[in-house]
């Protein structure tokens, strides 16, 4: 589903990602983990091409992501960040259709699919689709982010941090509540977080990383039996 091939990213003489190899399988959570700075959001931005690798080589369901123009790299891969996703000029109903829209669906198919994807992440569509984003609490605003990310049904999730923003009580419920839709849709998802109780939790595989090299990777339980 996605392979990563001895990838190399160099920021000037700093080495961010080194020599990093990594597969990740369909409809698995894959979850990096480790220190800030470690090179987490570097890795996830290579996948997705908003930054260009120095060496190796990136797989998307079997296709070099050299061959992808953007649009097919939109269809194939969702993103979610912290608190800067949504934009605030757009009330809700339009942050979710951002990429249906870039992918010219029909009007109607857009308002239904921005429906739909309120209901899938606990929001009453009559009750939220006109509200902006200032109108929103951290956790209503994540959901949107990750309503957003699935409104185009793509295969894979890219997610950085994306419960970070939110408190503790609401971050608990909206990680069951998201593994849940994962394991529904069969998505397959990468998430990043420096929080290892939020990984331990979340994922099918942890890879923890460190100075941009992979330190382990392993199922959660054999990380705590075997840390
Ligand atoms: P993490 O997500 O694990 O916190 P990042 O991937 O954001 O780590 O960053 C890894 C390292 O690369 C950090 O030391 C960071 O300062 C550096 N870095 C990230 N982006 C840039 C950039 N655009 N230019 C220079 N250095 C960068
Ligand atoms: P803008 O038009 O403001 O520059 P973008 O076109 O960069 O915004 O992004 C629009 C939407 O597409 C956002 O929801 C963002 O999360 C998503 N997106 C941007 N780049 C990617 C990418 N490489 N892969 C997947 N989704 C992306």
């Amino acid at each position: 589903m996605i392979k990563i091939s001895n990838v190399t990213k160099k920021y000037g003489d700093f080495t961010a990602v080194k020599d990093l190899s990594l597969t990740v399988n369909k409809a698995e959570f894959l979850v990096i983990l480790g220190p800030s700075g470690c090179g987490k959001s570097t890795l996830l931005r290579l996948i997705n091409k908003m930054i260009a690798r120095d060496s190796g080589e990136i797989e998307v369901n079997g296709e070099d992501i050299d061959d992808l123009k953007g649009e097919e790299l939109r269809k194939t891969i969702g993103y979610v960040i912290q608190s800067i996703g949504l934009f605030p000029h757009m009330d809700v109903k339009k942050n979710i259709a951002t990429v249906p829209h870039l992918l010219k669906w029909k009007n109607d198919k857009i308002s239904k699919r921005v429906d739909e994807m309120l209901a899938l992440v606990g929001l009453e569509p009559e009750k939220y689709r006109d509200k902006k984003p200032s109108e929103l609490s951290g956790g209503e605003a994540q959901r949107i982010g990750v309503a957003r990310a699935i409104a185009s049904d793509p295969d894979i999730l890219l997610m950085d941090e994306p419960f970070g923003a939110v408190d503790p009580i609401n971050r608990l419920r909206l990680q069951k509540e998201f593994r849940k839709i994962q394991k529904e849709l069969k998505k397959t998802v990468v998430f990043v977080t420096h929080d290892i109780d939020e990984a331990l939790l979340l994922s099918d595989r942890i890879c923890i990383l460190n100075q941009g090299e992979i330190v382990q990777i392993d199922t959660p339980e054999r990380i705590v039996l075997d840390p």
